[in-house]
């Protein structure tokens, strides 16, 4: 079998429009300054994509980017990450998925697929190492995910499929990948607009290698070790899952409860992981490879069927004042018939609840009723009668009908299930985030309620840590190593696991400016530098993470965003939770001053020419 070294560096471009194909080469430029996946997409979108695009329009491009470690065998690295301008903010929008696309197209020679154009009538692409064939989808049109996967996909091969909500618009629609999904910002949406079924690659045509073998075995033994050691990745998600979270954040008080008016509730500990382990037989369902392996299924009301993430369980079940996990796996599967984002999904329906119970609305879903809910999630993704406006997002029925203040999303993007009255520094992260409401751009819950390395109701010290994750994390959205492996690759490192916690916590609270430097992220800078063979020093590396940071906001500010775009929802900084006695609000306006300061924008928000011309952007 023939090898690729580290990347092919050949990105096809297909245009629906014209059925033309071509065949772009990434620069050793463009790979130093921007890495890879989403990186690199970002970089590639910006030379392309005009300005004030409509989303779903002919002129958006989507990306589809495997990540650098992919066909490494690198731990959780079988990732890649899909960027477009999202129809559910009308900004930049991106989403990582585990399924088995991305192996398929980097197996079949290609670091990326850019797709722009739309077609006359439903078409699915066929993309092997030769190129890209157009073939007819009119027979799939209408038809859900799964009948879909089982039609046209085998085990050669790996998919893209969006459902019914992808066809009609949907602007939360998301994009199947094997049993992955490519969640948020409505990118199913975008292939929906371009007549774009489905997307195959046929992989398996070259293996791939790092550029040095040695050093990459040497750090990924090390990764391994760490990941098997370390408590949260180790045990809590490989065992219970993502759902590992539920009592933790409810300790925390933070588990979203009716539409994030309150953090807790006493029947929330019926969703954790353990309890869903205990009696749903789970076993393992994961993205490949994985050495974490978060995912899992069990047996729900005698079916199997994936056990949500937990994400859903907050949206799609506490949220809305449901706490059996066997109605949200049901639920969970439908969104994944149909192709719906549940974070999104759940964000709106509980919207729509309490703007019922406040009669805003008319409606009968109401809190802690499972009843309707099923036939809602089909009204959004056929857009049928109310639907076809819950279709549109919570922040589109707010502005029509009111109730801003309890419109759960920023910049048009439903918020994750972690309620920032009870973690300062992770609302810092959410009020700037690139996509809107995202709880992976700089996850500070972690420090402040998991590890407890970082007092969660101080804002001191939390700009200057959520500007180092935020770096951080476009590095590894770049490599498209699971964002999971932080824990383990951060605090099994000697350094930090052989401090005592209270000098790490008291050093990480009150000098960030030194702890900083002290972080260990060798592990991912090593497995950048063994498998590229361009070697970046640690500084090196995390500036390019900053530089794919500052492009995306400076793209956002292209489509008109400013610092008045980075708040929180009104019910953040302006109301207490129900069962927090001293109502604590977000002091978000301090932190956010700090944040600018440190990122070098302006007063505005707007990133300075400065500063971009100091990144290399322009
Ligand atoms: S830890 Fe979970 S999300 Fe991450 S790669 Fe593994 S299975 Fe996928």
């Amino acid at each position: 079998m023939e090898e690729i070294n580290g990347t092919s560096n050949k990105v096809l471009e297909v245009n629906l429009t014209r059925e033309k194909v071509n065949i772009y080469d990434v620069t050793d430029q463009e790979r130093r300054l921007f890495l890879g996946a989403k990186g690199l997409g970002l970089k590639l979108l910006f030379d392309r994509l005009k300005p004030g695009c409509d989303p779903l329009g002919p002129d958006n491009i989507i990306a589809f980017m495997p990540g650098i470690l992919m066909g490494t065998g690198a731990p959780c690295s079988g990732r890649f990450e899909a960027i477009a301008k999202s129809p559910l903010t009308g900004i930049m929008g991106s989403s990582s998925c585990g399924g088995p696309f991305g192996m398929a197209l980097k197996s079949a020679g290609w670091d990326g697929v850019l797709i722009s154009g739309k077609a006359e009538k439903p078409v699915y692409l066929y993309i092997d190492k030769n190129g890209v064939e157009f073939r007819d989808a009119s027979q799939y049109w209408g038809m859900g995910i799964p009948e879909v996967q089982e039609a046209i996909d085998d085990k050669k091969t790996g998919s893209l499929i969006i459902g019914p909500a992808g066809e009609n618009l949907v602007r939360f629609a998301n994009i199947a990948s094997g049993h992955r999904f490519l969640g948020r910002g409505g990118l199913g949406a975008i292939m929906g607009s371009k007549n774009l079924k489905a997307v195959l690659a046929l992989g398996g045509e070259y293996r791939i290698m790092p550029r040095d073998p040695e050093k990459f075995k040497k750090v990924k033994k090390r990764a391994h070790k760490y990941i098997n050691s370390n408590k949260m990745t180790a045990v809590a998600y490989r065992k219970y899952g993502t759902n590992a979270n539920v009592r933790p954040n409810l300790k925390g008080n933070i588990l979203p409860v009716h539409n994030f008016q309150d953090g807790w509730h006493e029947k929330g500990d019926q969703l954790a992981g353990e309890i869903i382990a205990d009696n749903h037989e789970t076993r393992h369902h994961t993205c490949k490879p994985c050495t974490i392996r978060c995912g899992h299924k069990g047996t729900f009301d005698g079916e199997q069927m994936a056990v949500p993430e937990y994400e859903t369980i907050g949206l799609m079940g506490s949220n809305l004042g449901i706490f059996d996990p066997v109605q949200v796996a049901k639920w969970n599967l439908i969104c994944g018939r149909l192709g719906l984002d549940t974070i999104s999904t759940g964000g709106t329906l509980a919207w729509v609840m309490e703007a019922a119970q406040k009669g805003l609305v008319e409606s009968d879903l109401h809190f802690g009723s499972a009843e309707g809910i099923s036939e809602a999630l089909e009204d959004i993704a056929y857009m049928r009668g109310f639907g076809a406006e819950m279709a549109l997002g919570s922040r589109s029925l707010s502005n029509k009908y009111g109730g801003q203040n309890f419109a759960i999303q920023i910049k048009g993007l439903e918020m994750a299930a972690y309620d920032p009255r009870g973690s300062f520094g992770h609302g810092l992260a959410y009020a700037v985030a690139n996509r809107g409401a995202c709880h992976l751009s700089s996850y500070l819950v972690a420090q402040e309620l998991y590890f407890k390395l970082l007092r969660p109701d101080l804002t001191y010290g939390k700009a200057r840590w959520v500007k180092f994750f935020e770096d951080l994390t476009c590095c590894i959205n770049a490599l498209q190593s699971c964002q999971f492996t932080l824990y383990a690759y951060l605090l099994e490192s000697p350094l930090t696991k052989y401090t005592l916690d209270p000098v790490l916590a008291l050093l990480m609270q009150y000098m960030p400016q030194v702890a900083i430097l002290l972080v260990d992220s060798s592990i991912y800078n090593g497995l950048w530098n063994s498998v590229t063979g361009i070697p970046l020093s640690k500084n090196q590396f995390l500036r390019a993470g900053e530089r794919i940071h500052v492009l995306e906001r400076y793209m956002n500010t292209r489509e008109g965003i400013t610092g008045k775009d980075d708040v929180l929802p009104g019910r953040m900084l302006k109301e207490g939770r129900i069962s927090d006695p001293s109502k604590k609000t977000v002091p978000l306006h301090k932190m956010l001053a700090q944040y600018y300061k440190i990122r070098g924008f302006d007063e505005n928000g707007i990133p300075t020419e400065k500063l971009l011309k100091e990144l290399e952007i322009i």
